[in-house]
């Protein structure tokens, strides 16, 4: 069985070689009454048919060129409009941390505090001080220059 395939692709190898000269001598023909005829080029069917196909291709291809236009690609589109904002509460016994989602540039600060729900949320920052390390801070400013209520220190 295993020796069969390869003899059949020499017999088929053999066809084919039999069939160029035959190939080539109808094309010549082919070649021939075009030069004569120029129309006949179009009464060839395979010839018909790629032009057919090329010029489908071509209003394909057209089409999703207008598509794209009309419609931008969707990774184009959504835009980061919102973002997340730390909060800390400034009620003495609460200084609870949470994050809001809310519009790019929100400043509607203070925010309810869902723990205590006072009206005392306040934008909070990192403050970096020894004494902070990195703890949320409300965000507020002394002299134009962002000071820490919880430490006292002082940022640029
Ligand atoms: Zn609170
Ligand atoms: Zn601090």
């Amino acid at each position: 069985m295993a020796q069969e395939h390869p003899k059949r692709l020499v017999e088929w190898f053999h066809l084919l070689r039999g069939q160029i000269p035959v190939a080539r001598q109808r094309f010549r023909d082919w070649l021939a009454a075009v030069r004569e005829e120029p129309v006949l080029i179009w009464h060839t069917t395979a010839v018909r048919y790629a032009a057919y196909g090329l010029g489908a291709a071509v209003l394909l291809w057209g089409a999703t060129r207008v598509a794209g236009t009309l419609a931008p690609p969707a990774t184009a589109r959504p835009q980061a409009k919102t973002a997340d904002f730390h909060v800390v509460c400034t009620g003495l016994d609460c200084r609870h941390h949470f994050v809001i989602h809310r519009k790019f540039g929100y400043r509607k600060f203070p925010v309810d505090c869902p723990k205590c729900q006072n009206k005392t949320g306040a934008q909070a920052r990192r403050c970096n001080s020894a004494t902070c390390r990195g703890r949320w801070v409300p965000l507020e400013r002394q002299d134009g220059k962002l000071y820490c209520p919880v430490c006292g220190a002082g940022s640029e």
